[in-house]
């Protein structure tokens, strides 16, 4: 039997990027995506993706910054298929400029996204999931959950933060069988880091191949980009843990950039 069968995931930020991954390695292996992000056009196509190819998967618009719109997301979901066994909170940002520059609205924008959307999600989630007594809870972090780069404030100190919530959420939901991690990935090809590449040639005066070499991968093993399915590797090997043993834990995934 396949490892997700009937399992429902919401996976918030999944209708691009390491997010959308989650979603279709989910389906591929008998879980049913609840493709939950602001993009409602974006996230219809990848649950039409995943039904193509014969799975189950539900859209939802849903702002993760918005307690009413989580809410209903989660209550629409419980509607459909009645229970929620798995949460990927993946849902992210990036804003990169200097800390003596950073724009407050900009500070408060990422931490709302990355912070309140894990809390919204999980607390919306958590209620179904005591109920059964069965919850899997992955956090996407990040490198900058562990370590610091110049340019990104609001996003390490978000990053780092998760760990801070994955740990009391694996305190609490133990005795409901309900386990909490994050996985950190190093940079991976998204549009989030397409994006960040002529963002900080600009700020550094580099080009933007110096980005990609002398910042982005200085520091692995081998030169390489984390993928996405190096990433859902890692999240589907939390979420389908048998108990909760692994619980509280965070993994890098990152080509070596940061070893614990
Ligand atoms: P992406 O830009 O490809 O996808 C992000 C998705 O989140 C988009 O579909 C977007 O619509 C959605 N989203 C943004 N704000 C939202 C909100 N308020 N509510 C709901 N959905 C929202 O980015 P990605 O690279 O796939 O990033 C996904 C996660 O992985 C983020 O948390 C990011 O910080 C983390 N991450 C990315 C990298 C990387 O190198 N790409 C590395 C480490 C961690």
């Amino acid at each position: 039997m396949s490892r997700f069968q009937g399992r429902v995931a919401i996976v918030t930020g999944a209708a691009s990027g390491i997010g959308k991954e989650i979603a279709l390695r989910l389906a591929a292996e008998g879980g049913i995506p609840v493709i939950a992000d602001l993009n409602l056009d974006a996230a219809g196509k990848t649950a039409a993706e995943i039904k193509a190819k014969g799975g189950d998967a539900f859209a939802v618009a849903m702002n993760v910054t918005d307690e009413a719109e989580v809410e209903k997301g989660v209550a629409d979901t419980i509607a459909k298929y009645g229970k929620i066994d798995i949460l990927v909170s993946n849902a992210g940002i990036q804003i990169v400029k200097p800390l003596v520059d950073f724009p407050f609205a900009d500070w408060k924008k990422l931490l709302a996204i990355h912070l309140d959307g894990a809390f919204l999600t999980t607390k919306a989630c958590l209620k179904h999931m005591y109920k059964a007594k069965y919850g899997r809870v992955v956090y996407m972090g990040s490198v900058h959950s562990k370590e610091a780069s110049k340019l990104k404030a609001p996003y390490v100190t978000a990053k780092h933060g998760l760990i801070g919530l994955s740990k009391v959420l694996a305190k609490e939901g133990a005795e409901f069988n309900v386990s909490s991690n994050v996985v950190c990935p190093g940079f991976v090809r998204t549009p989030l880091v397409d994006k960040q590449i002529p963002e900080q040639a600009a700020e550094l005066k580099i080009s933007e191949a110096d980005v990609i070499k002398n910042v982005m991968l200085k520091d692995t093993v081998d030169g390489q980009f984390t993928t996405t399915d190096d990433v859902a590797d890692a999240v589907l090997f939390y979420a389908a843990a048998r108990n909760t043993v692994h619980s509280g834990q965070s993994a890098v995934v990152s080509h070596g950039w940061f070893m614990q």
